[in-house]
């Protein structure tokens, strides 16, 4: 007896992609025996397949079952079809669609298959730095358009020889219908440019970089998404004068090591972080320091980590292969401008910088800095979300209008809703100069293209100096829908949590907009996606000096001080005291008592700033963060008493003072009591307090769910603690996985936030 035969046309949406996907469904209808077509569509992949109804179904359960390590489907719609009588199973050429909803896939480390293939002497890609396959190589940064076929990307114009034709020809290839896919014979090709960008007559360009690097100099490398500057991490005048030239003075730098056991030599490596370094996303994942290691002092000064990632593009390994323990790899920026991509334009911004460029011919569309992540309380997160993870949307529990978020001032990222997905850039930079601002219009219209999203409505920031907002009035047609920055952080971890209703949202970061016109960074919100009202906040104080202050925390404390202490603060006998320029003191005191540039800030970050110039831990920061950092990492791992807190109602909602908690420091700092149990007391008290006011909160409103977001909450002792203190208190406790707790995430609190006013009728 014969079965009938039955026909299915079946729809598959997700990343699917430039992931393999096409030859995986190949081989799998014919290991079912069943005829019929698969295709690219700019919807996703569409098949059509002809069987018997049983052979139908097994090879429908193993779709999703056996899919590629890369694809993420997230739609599989399936409808009866007529039956046509093929006799085969083909791949067929790609068919526009008016629906462009196919997900792009980002950039993917090169595989394990091709990096033997590039180390093995008798290969046809021995030691060529272009190699890859459907599992691996650029994605999302050489596409210009979908349906992510070779003429939409950089790689147009290389065609290809006959032996990679054949490859991409064959379905039972690994490198069938691999768009990037190249070779010696077909594809690009490194050159080594001198530092006035002559190129250089050397028969070995990486050789020859390997050879300068190791003298010391510095080379601008064309990676995946922009250049990196590279320098030998073991050579210490070497790695400061990168900092010197690139005007960084003391922010950790990036290393990339060959692998594991190199980077053993040099920081603490357990099986688990091992794992998320060698992911395919490859990010710069934090790791606690050796004692005993000897990288140069200049890669993280007052840093407990470094930040390490292994090498993911073919270029990478072949240059750290023989020779470094690791090399220092920032992106080839100047301070925050964007990462360099082009040859012309980093030869032109890193003249002075590098000694030497590693370039090479194949385009990068679009700039895409390295992602940085960290373990804390058992799970990865991120600091900074780009390569590897951009442009995986954050699926969302319900379907918002299309928006376009504009993000946050500084670390910003875009965000771009469609369905239920939602779309966040990659990190952009501090919108504060011309340059960031023209990559951050940039990256707005390539993802809507290559997304094919036309937003209702564009969210921005409440501030009004912001250039963000000056893209929103460029763009006439379309409602803006202003959202409060906080408010916007704790959409942002709801969003990702799925999470509808009402919070309480602790909302904790250096700096934000309010509506008061004051600045907002110490904020306990009661929050919904569309509404939020503030239910609690640090007493707002003056920042003498405004912006100087963020860079001066002695400011601060002397700020703290006089709130606490009064006028008497002058005869506080402390070290701090000691090491001010009184004359300077009463400056800032007259600058607050007069309000002269010393607006109102409730900020978190201001407070541990604060504490650490009092504590004589750091009285100016190079970067922003700098000082709660390293407040953070001496702390005593011991247990210690709280200092007093309490709080106090007001107008706006409880006002918790910093009085008693400045008051206890300085107790402590004048019987002599370490900074590392003062660091840790400091942290106890947030804790507690957090604690006893959400329980207080609770009483009030019976709510009993606490998300936890804004940059303070990179700070992994207050996160932790704070969340096990919340949940033994019968608290059900968010914080963010898919998106950083910074600025970062802002972009997708708002769009989320905006979508809801939007669908509010507002
Ligand atoms: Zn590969
Ligand atoms: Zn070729
Ligand atoms: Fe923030």
């Amino acid at each position: 007896m014969t079965e009938t035969i039955a026909a299915k046309q079946i729809r598959v949406k997700g990343i699917v992609q430039g992931v393999g996907f096409r030859p995986y469904v190949y081989q799998l209808a014919g290991r079912f025996k069943l005829c019929g077509h698969v295709a690219n569509t700019a919807a996703g992949v569409r098949i059509h397949v002809e069987g018997p109804q049983t052979d139908i179904a097994a090879f429908l359960a193993s779709i999703p079952a056996e899919a590629p390590p890369l694809a993420q489907i997230t739609d599989v719609d399936t409808m009866d079809a007529p039956t046509e009588g093929f006799h085969r199973f083909d791949i067929i050429a790609s068919r526009d669609d008016s629906a462009k909803s196919a997900l792009i896939s980002p950039d993917v480390a090169i595989c394990d298959d091709c990096l033997q293939e590039m180390l093995s002497p008798r290969d046809r890609r021995f030691r060529y730095p272009f190699i890859n396959c459907t599992n691996c190589g650029p994605r999302y940064t050489i596409i210009d358009d979908i349906p992510y076929d070779r003429p939409q990307t950089s790689m147009a114009s290389f065609p290809m020889c006959a032996l990679c034709q054949a490859e991409y020809d064959d379905p039972e290839n690994r490198r069938f219908h691999a768009q990037p896919n190249a070779c010696p014979v077909c594809g690009p090709h490194v050159q080594l440019l001198d530092g006035s960008g002559q190129a250089s007559d050397t028969k070995d360009p990486i050789g020859t970089a390997v050879g300068l690097l190791k003298q010391g100099r510095i080379v601008a490398i064309k990676g995946l998404g922009g250049f990196h500057l590279a320098v030998d991490a073991e050579n210490e005048p070497a790695v400061a004068r990168l900092r010197q030239r690139k005007h960084r003075e003391e922010k950790p730098l990036a290393v990339m090591a060959y692998d594991g056991d190199r980077i053993r030599r040099f920081a603490h490596l357990d099986d688990e972080e091992m794992a998320v370094l060698a992911s395919p996303q490859r990010p710069i994942l934090l790791l606690a320091k050796r004692s005993d290691q000897a990288l140069a002092p200049s890669v993280a000064p007052h840093n407990r980590y470094f930040g390490v990632m292994l090498p993911y593009a073919p270029l990478h390994y072949l240059l750290l292969e023989k020779a470094f323990a690791a090399l220092v790899m920032t992106s080839a920026n100047l301070s925050e401008e964007p990462i360099a991509i082009s040859n012309h334009e980093a030869v032109e911004r890193l003249a002075g910088i590098a000694d030497a460029f590693l370039v090479h011919n194949r385009d990068i569309y679009l700039r895409c800095d390295d992602s940085i992540v960290r373990k804390t309380a058992g799970v990865t997160r991120f600091i900074r979300r780009a390569r590897g993870y951009v442009p995986t949307p954050v699926f969302l529990n319900h379907t918002p209008p299309p928006v376009l978020a504009c993000g946050a001032a500084l670390k910003n990222t875009v965000c771009l809703t469609k369905e239920d997905r939602a779309f966040i850039s990659q990190h952009i930079g501090d919108l504060e100069n011309l340059a960031t601002y023209g990559a951050f219009r940039d990256t707005i219209a390539h993802l809507q293209r290559i997304l094919a999203i036309t937003p209702q409505a564009i969210a921005c920031d409440l501030h009004p100096d912001y250039l963000s907002t000056r893209y929103t009035t460029e763009q006439s047609d379309l409602p803006v829908i202003q959202v409060q920055h906080h408010h916007a952080h704790i959409v942002s971890a709801m969003a990702e949590n799925h999470l509808d209703g009402r919070v309480i949202g602790l909302a904790f970061d250096g700096t934000g907009y309010g509506p008061d016109g004051t600045i907002w960074g110490g904020e306990v919100l009661l929050a919904e996606n569309n509404r939020y009202e503030r239910a609690a906040f640090l007493e707002p104080l003056p920042m003498p000096g405004g912006t100087a202050a963020i860079k001066a925390p002695w400011r601060m404390a002397i700020s703290y001080l006089y709130q606490a202490f009064g006028e008497s603060f002058r005869d506080l006998d402390t070290p701090f005291m000691a090491s001010v320029d009184l004359k300077e003191a009463d400056i800032l005191v007259a600058m607050m008592q007069q309000r002269l540039n010393a607006p109102l800030t409730s900020s978190m970050g201001r407070l541990f700033d604060g504490i650490a110039a009092l504590i004589g831990l750091r009285s100016s920061v190079a970067f922003e963060g700098q000082a709660a950092m390293e407040l953070e990492m001496i702390a005593a791992p011991e247990a210690a008493a709280p200092y007093d807190f309490s709080w106090q109602a007001s107008d706006h909602g409880l006002r918790i003072p910093t009085a008693p908690i400045i008051q206890g420091v300085v107790t402590d700092i004048q019987h002599g009591l370490s900074n590392a149990h003062i660091s840790r007391r400091f942290h106890t008290t947030l804790i507690h307090l957090l604690t006893d006011l959400c329980s207080y909160l609770h009483r009030q409103t019976e709510l009993d769910r606490v998300v936890l977001s804004g940059g303070t909450f990179q700070n992994a002792i207050l996160l932790e603690e704070l969340s096990r203190s919340l949940a033994k208190n019968g608290f059900a406790v968010y914080a963010h996985r898919l998106v950083p707790p910074n600025d970062g995430g802002i972009s997708l609190g708002q769009a989320v936030a905006a979508g809801a006013m939007l669908a509010d009728g507002a």
